[in-house]
């Protein structure tokens, strides 16, 4: 069994985040535009993900470390949808017991003993309970990985992930979300730490956990990949730096997100982001390098809980 912890988040305003986000974004971007609208149908292009919504019980899972990867790569840290799936749909609390949907997007490590080296992982898959386990509905989970000279995207078929992931899960419902749409990047903050930003700053003694997706339509971005797991320890943030692989990826880049304003002490990743595309281009997003250009349409949700799963005890 996996350790886990629940953290249950405090419900916000919605209309009073809508104008928080707004208000902050305009400071940062020359143009800006937050609504609270109907999701579209996410399953279409050019999202292609598993489920259409980000609706029903949003939440946020964490599951492994980094601590996992660095120094030393952890190799029996190899955990499946289905565990997560398990646990955040758990009957605590009475209200769960009628669900059968299980959504997950997001940020990890591919399942390198599976696909036979380290990669980034675009978790995005459905799962429906039956009985009492979980099946895959649908899979559209994709790794991004070093490959000869260059590097690939490829469909990742296992329903299986490495090391660490952060994860939105939800019911994937059709439903209202934030709709953000930014052009222009004005301050030094990517558009993840400008949201993160701007809710620490409006709910300074709050967590507050949001995900989703967003699309980078126009303007290039920095991502990196990982190679496969290095020879020797990676004993600095330097060695870390020097490992990785990065490159400037093309729009449209499809971003999976998941981020927090504050730890209420569960040793969370504040932010996670892995990007795909229909070009053969994806991974872990750092920022966008096109600041004049940039053009970012965002479909995100508030989540009313966290789950610390598999939190390293070192
Ligand atoms: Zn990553």
């Amino acid at each position: 069994m996996l350790s886990s912890e629940k953290y249950t988040l405090n419900k916000v305003n919605i209309d009073e985040l809508i104008l928080a986000i707004d208000d902050g974004l305009k400071k940062l971007f020359e143009k800006c535009h937050v609504t609270w609208e109907e999701c579209p149908d996410l399953t279409k292009a050019p999202f292609n993900l598993a489920a259409s919504g980000l609706c029903g019980h949003p939440s946020i899972a964490d599951i492994g470390s980094v601590s996992n990867l660095s120094p030393i790569p952890k190799r029996t840290k190899i955990y499946t949808f289905e565990q997560i799936a398990r646990i955040v749909t758990a009957d605590d609390d009475n209200d769960k017991k009628d669900i059968r949907d299980c959504f997950m997007i997001g940020a990890g490590a591919g399942p390198f003993h599976k696909i036979g080296h380290n990669c980034e992982l675009m978790p995005n898959v459905l799962m429906h309970k039956n009985g009492d386990h979980f099946e895959v509905v649908n899979n559209n989970t994709q790794y991004a990985d070093i490959f000869e000279n260059g590097y690939r995207l490829a469909k990742c078929e296992y329903p299986e992930f490495g090391l660490m992931a952060n994860l939105y899960v939800s019911e994937g419902k059709p439903g209202k979300v934030i709709k953000i749409v930014v052009e222009k990047r004005l301050g030094k903050e990517n558009f993840t730490e400008s949201i993160q930003s701007i809710l620490r700053e409006k709910y300074p003694n709050k967590s507050m956990s949001m995900g989703g997706v967003f699309i980078i339509e126009k303007g290039k971005a920095k991502l990196h990949i990982m190679p496969d797991f290095a020879k020797e320890p990676l004993k600095s943030t330097e060695a870390v730096d020097n490992w990785l692989r990065y490159f400037d990826m093309d729009p449209p880049l499809i971003c999976l997100t998941t981020l927090h304003s504050n730890d209420p002490g569960l040793n969370l990743r504040m932010e996670h982001t892995h990007c795909f595309s229909d070009h053969n281009q994806g991974g872990h997003y750092h920022y966008d390098t096109t600041p004049d250009i940039i053009r970012i349409t965002a479909y995100l949700n508030v989540a009313e809980a966290i789950y610390r799963i598999d939190r390293p005890t070192e």
